[in-house]
């Protein structure tokens, strides 16, 4: 969904080479926990895109994969090119003072979404709320 090759995730290629998991996106059986979360993600491009505007380190796929397609509702909406400031986010940031963060990893940042992972629609309406209070 998220538009990656399996080469792209060097960690999925040696599971699967070590026998400890499988690679073939084609035997994946993906279940759905609710309807809206089966909407694809934006193509790489728009991904690559998204993804400029995130200063990540050491992050779980779940924040990251929660914050682009809320950057994404953001972009939709005309207010991803209002932020100016890079949103920072994983485990690299613990402890770290910072401007602005999604994750509990970042909870001495100025701003922040708490969360481990938050989900999309609390960093979308997060990010609104910092994006609509720096224009005033
Ligand atoms: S906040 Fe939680 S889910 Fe997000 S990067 Fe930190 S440890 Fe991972």
């Amino acid at each position: 969904m998220m538009h990656y090759q399996v080469e792209d995730v060097p960690y999925v290629k040696l599971a699967g080479e070590l026998g400890v998991g499988c690679s073939d996106i084609s035997k994946a059986k993906i279940l759905f926990c609710q309807e809206e979360a089966e909407k694809i993600l934006p193509k790489s491009r728009k991904v690559v895109e998204l993804a400029d505007a995130v200063e990540e380190v050491e992050s779980c796929s779940a924040c990251y994969g929660y914050l682009i397609p809320a950057l994404e509702m953001l972009k939709e909406e005309g207010l991803f090119e209002k932020l100016h400031e890079k949103i920072c986010i994983g485990q690299g940031y613990r402890g770290q003072n910072g401007e602005l963060g999604v994750g509990h990893c970042t909870c001495k940042f100025r701003h922040h979404v708490e969360g481990c992972p938050p989900l999309e629609k609390d960093i979308y309406e997060f990010l609104k709320e910092y994006i609509l209070g720096k224009e005033e």
